[in-house]
């Protein structure tokens, strides 16, 4: 028999029970009286990963502003996180390896650059922890199978479980992932579906657990991007649980390793002696995972006419991004803020408000990494005139931190999203980074000027 939820004074429900459901149900308990969050995978009550999140068994990095956007949401979050056992790294050379485009970074001068190192499994469950015990929010293992639709109001007035009973809702967010079959339903129900722009990265993630022994890594995050010579990156994570997640991955198409033998060989070639030597002392932990991720989505939202009433798309189902760049749970806590804002405003237009308000955020990420992966990482797909000599210019930037700390801080705090979501540098910076460049580029010649000098000599 058909069973339907009562309706509260004000509810709200959420489609999704990962970090983005988690985050919206959080702000939504503060306006609605009850909140129901729908998750159709079983939600552990440990800090383990779940098989609906695949990206648990790959290297997932928590942005440092993605860090300071949670904690303003879950007050408490990182203080709980180190006490757990979470590493905390501080921007110290020894213990960040960092190669951006091929330019391994100086870093290490500002305290301000903080990075909370979870596992992804451990950073949903201490999220979840909170959520659940907030009163007015139930978290609930069902599946939605679609929202409710009242095509005379054009207001999505609830939601239907996979079981047929129905819950009913005032809002109703769906935070159901890159899958979100919103675009599905409006045109089912006599709206457009969202431009969806799209960038072919193809990325494979290929990645192993690793216990190396104790003292052998003084670093606790090791991050090498792949480069338009070299499709082939890798990271290395160390979490709570005193295990490594090491991930090496490939862009546009190209196969990373699959073996641990192999993945040793690639880290031979693409790290520093140390560090290689120490993963090669180092024991797989389990089986490898392989993920396959053909392409970064953002659906413009923002740009439909029309829209009904009562539903809104939240977190991956509005932009999914390329994850080598680490920047999604970061883009979710940001729209749980503009979702706060838009919410402060009332419930008439929230929809625009919350779209425009997302576009806004999305916007420069987007583009910051559009140009990374047309320009060095081989992607296909249409892209602006300009993204080619905007990352020349910001290769040239990045050759210069290479031995220039302020330059290297910079580029840390703005890949990490803190300060601002734009990557553009002062002009300041530019003519810094120019003049750096041209110092190296002088010490260059003069070096081989002497060189060829000691060679005519012993000629
Ligand atoms: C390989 C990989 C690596 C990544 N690495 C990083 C990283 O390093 N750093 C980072 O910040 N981000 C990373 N991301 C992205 C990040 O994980 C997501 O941005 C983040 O989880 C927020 O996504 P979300 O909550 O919107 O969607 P998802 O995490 O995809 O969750 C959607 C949830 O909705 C549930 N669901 C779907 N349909 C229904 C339904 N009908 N009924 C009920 N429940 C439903 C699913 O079971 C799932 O739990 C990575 C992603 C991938 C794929």
């Amino acid at each position: 028999m058909r069973r339907t939820h009562e309706l509260s004074s004000k509810q709200a429900v959420v489609v999704g029970g990962s970090i983005a459901g988690l985050c919206a149900a959080r702000v939504l308990a503060d306006h609605f009286d009850r909140v129901i969050l729908y998750e159709r995978d079983e939600l552990p009550d440990q800090p383990v990963n779940r098989s609906a999140i695949p990206q648990g068994q790959h290297v997932h990095l928590l942005m440092a502003r993605g860090a300071q956007e949670l904690e303003e949401l879950f007050p408490g979050l990182l203080h709980d996180m180190a006490a757990s056992g979470v590493p905390v790294i501080r921007n110290r050379r020894e213990l960040i390896h960092f190669d951006a485009a091929g330019h391994v970074l100086e870093t290490g001068l500002d305290d301000k650059y903080v990075a909370y190192v979870p596992s992804r499994g451990h950073l949903e469950w201490q999220i979840r922890k909170r959520v659940s015990a907030m009163p007015g929010i139930e978290i609930a293992h069902r599946a939605v199978a679609h929202p409710q639709y009242d095509p005379a109001a054009e207001r999505v007035t609830g939601v239907v479980l996979d079981d047929g009973d129905v819950t009913p809702a005032d809002l109703v967010v769906d935070a159901s992932g890159r899958g979100s079959r919103l675009p599905t339903w409006l045109q089912q129900w006599g709206f457009e579906r969202p431009r969806e722009d799209s960038v072919q990265v193809g990325v494979t993630y290929a990645s192993h657990r690793v216990k190396i022994p104790d003292g052998m890594m003084p670093q606790k995050m090791v991050i090498v991007g792949a480069t338009r010579n070299r499709p082939l990156g890798m990271g290395m994570l160390f979490h709570e649980d005193g295990i490594w997640m090491v991930t090496a991955f490939g862009v546009a198409k190209a196969e990373p390793p699959r073996g641990f033998a192999e993945v040793c060989t690639l880290a031979d070639e693409l790290l520093p002696p140390e560090i290689s030597a120490a993963l090669r002392a180092g024991t797989p932990v389990g089986e490898m995972n392989v993920h396959r991720y053909p392409t970064s989505k953002w659906r413009r939202y923002e740009r439909i006419n029309k829209f009904p009433t009562g539903i809104l798309p939240f977190g991956d189902a509005i932009a999914s991004l390329n994850p080598t760049f680490g920047q999604g749970v970061t883009m979710a806590a940001l729209q749980a803020g503009n979702l706060r804002r838009a919410l402060a405003q009332g419930m008439d237009n929230v929809m625009w408000r919350l779209a425009f308000r997302n576009a806004k955020t999305i916007w420069p990420v987007w583009m910051m990494n559009g140009a990374a992966d047309h320009t060095e990482h081989g992607a296909q797909g249409d892209r602006p005139w300009w993204y080619r000599p905007a990352y020349e210019l910001f290769t040239q930037f990045v050759a210069a931190a290479e031995t220039d700390p302020v330059l290297a801080e910079w580029f840390l705090s703005r890949t990490s999203l803190l300060d601002s979501l734009y990557l553009v540098p002062t002009p300041r910076l530019i003519g810094r980074a120019m003049r750096n460049n041209v110092k190296q580029w002088v010490a260059g010649r003069k070096s081989r000027d002497g060189e060829v000098n000691t060679l005519d000599t012993v000629a």
